[in-house]
């Protein structure tokens, strides 16, 4: 970490946040020997001085200290999971914000990136499903997404980390532990000025371009900001739901096919579900706890799930894990978000229930203090300090419905293409639900195709720009900024 003597100073870039996106926007800026003085704050700390207790065989509250995924080099670059590649045609709206041709130049600088540094090629699978496979699912009314996903290890996912951070730190100044409180433009000088916070007092920074890119921690405070700068949003629709895990028996063939299997159903009356986030493959996955308070702006811990490829595990079986979400769409989406919050701190004080399959089916309550069910289960669940509860009381009637649904359908399709034995009402009895999960979370920003917003000198990049979730997005978002910033 740089220790800084003077509290002000003036750049020429000022990068906020160092995830994926920020930091690709600082190699770019940087790639070419620049005489740009550029400075990146994060949040967070290192990624040397971050590791995770569940890896350290203790128990993880959620407490959001120093391993808080979503914040220091935020969600799945987390130091210490795998994490999935998504490739293009995947992605939509960023096709929708540069353009085709700009999107796929952009990607393969991106990917190129990636793979330059971790020195493996990325193989991709997840386009091709068989035709069997295919079968199966639409026989239970399940559509499947399918595009090119690539699992990538966590030795590789570190090289990939380290490299960037002694790459960077050799080039720019980097504040860790330092957090943007402020952003204001100084119309006369056509500056803007960044005022940070850290354990040594405040600063303020002048700079003629600032690239935010404050992912998911930084939500709440990117929003005032929009406000007073006057910049146009569009409104998201958050999904909500839960996630199952399970052994990791179960998702292997599917997670190897289809690293990030997508599977929705819509029912009659229009609602939608989709599964979301599958951790499944070789190794299977685990759930995380990510403390969202500078999300939300209330003190809430959500769960996350994370692929992984490298776990070991010899006495009990691995578990592997997936999300099932609904969208809360039309114009009360913002009030049944609230609600949902509301009834999430009152109910559990804002903090991740685990609860057995069959009971969160049925509805039915379950006694906190009873744990047997856990030691019970075939797998061993990855999170060991979740408490019991009644998660089920936490969804409207429809989304619970619909949630169950989608869920039986998919395992339902998997117990066919396994030839198992089992019926899923028994299949039920071996399933962990954990929640709640929301995402998608972030308004979207009016942006030009170079990712800079209505304030000119102003980009708006990665997941808290509300065009896409996952890194190399983020990363394809951060090389388009600095492409525009560096001229
Ligand atoms: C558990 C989990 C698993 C995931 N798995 C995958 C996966 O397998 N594949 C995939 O492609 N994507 C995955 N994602 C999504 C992916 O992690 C994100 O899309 C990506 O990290 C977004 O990059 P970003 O740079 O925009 O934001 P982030 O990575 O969130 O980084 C933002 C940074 O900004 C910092 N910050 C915020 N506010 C401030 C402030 N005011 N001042 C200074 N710093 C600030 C934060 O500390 C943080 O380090 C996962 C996400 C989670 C949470």
């Amino acid at each position: 970490m740089i220790i800084r003597k003077k509290t002000e100073a003036a750049f020429n870039v000022i990068i906020i946040g160092a995830g994926p996106a920020g930091i690709s926007a600082a190699y770019e800026l940087c790639k070419k020997g620049t005489k740009k003085k550029i400075l990146m704050v994060e949040a967070g700390k290192q990624y040397i001085q971050r590791f995770c207790l569940n890896d350290l065989q203790k128990s993880c509250h959620g407490c959001g200290g120093i391993c808080n995924t979503i914040s220091g080099f935020g969600g799945c670059v987390v130091y210490g999971d795998g994490l999935k590649i998504s490739n293009l045609p995947s992605g939509q709206r960023l096709r929708d914000l540069y353009g085709a041709r700009k999107l796929k130049r952009l990607s393969k600088k991106a990917l190129q990136l990636f793979n330059d540094v971790v020195r493996i090629p990325t193989t991709f699978s997840g386009s091709n499903l068989p035709q069997k496979v295919e079968q199966v699912f639409k026989l239970q009314n399940i559509r499947i997404k399918k595009y090119p996903v690539s699992v990538v290890k966590e030795s590789h996912l570190k090289r990939f980390i380290k490299y960037m951070y002694q790459y960077l730190g050799e080039r720019i100044e980097i504040l860790f532990e330092t957090e943007m409180i402020s952003l204001r433009r100084e119309h006369r000088k056509g500056l803007f000025i960044v005022t940070t916070r850290s354990k040594s007092g405040t600063s303020k920074y002048f700079a003629q371009k600032v690239i935010l890119a404050m992912g998911r921690k930084g939500t709440t405070c990117l929003n005032k900001m929009i406000k007073s700068l006057n910049i146009h949003t569009e409104h998201n629709d958050p999904s909500i739901g839960v996630r199952f895990e399970m052994s990791s028996k179960w998702l292997k063939k599917i997670g190897n096919l289809h690293p990030d299997f997508k599977a929705s159903y819509t029912n009659k009356e229009g609602l939608k579900a989709k599964s979301f986030c599958f951790c499944g493959g070789n190794n299977g996955g685990r759930l995380r706890m990510a403390r969202y308070y500078d999300s939300f702006s209330t003190p809430i811990v959500l769960l996350d799930g994370h692929i992984t490829s490298e776990r070991k595990d010899k006495e009990r079986l691995l578990a592997g894990n997936f999300a099932v979400l609904t969208k809360l769409e039309n114009t009360k989406r913002k009030k049944n978000l609230a609600k949902m919050i509301d009834k999430y701190m009152h109910l559990f004080s804002g903090h991740p229930i685990i609860q057995p399959l069959t009971s969160f089916h049925n509805k039915t309550q379950v006694n906190e203090d009873d744990d047997a069910w856990i030691k019970q289960l075939p797998f061993k669940p990855t999170l060991n300090a979740l408490k019991t509860g009644s998660l089920h009381l936490l969804f409207e009637k429809e989304q619970h419905a619909i949630i169950i649904e989608l869920f039986k359908r998919i395992m339902k399709s998997i117990l066919i293409l396994e030839k198992a034995k089992m019926e899923y009402n028994n299949f039920e009895k071996e399933v962990l639900v954990a929640g709640p999960e929301i995402e998608f979370i972030w308004s979207k920003v009016s942006l030009n195709s170079y990712g800079e917003s209505s304030c000119p000198g102003l980009y708006i990049i990665g997941d808290a720009a509300g065009y896409a979730q996952g890194m190399i997005q983020s990363m394809i978002m951060g090389i388009g900024a600095a492409e525009h910033a560096n001229k």
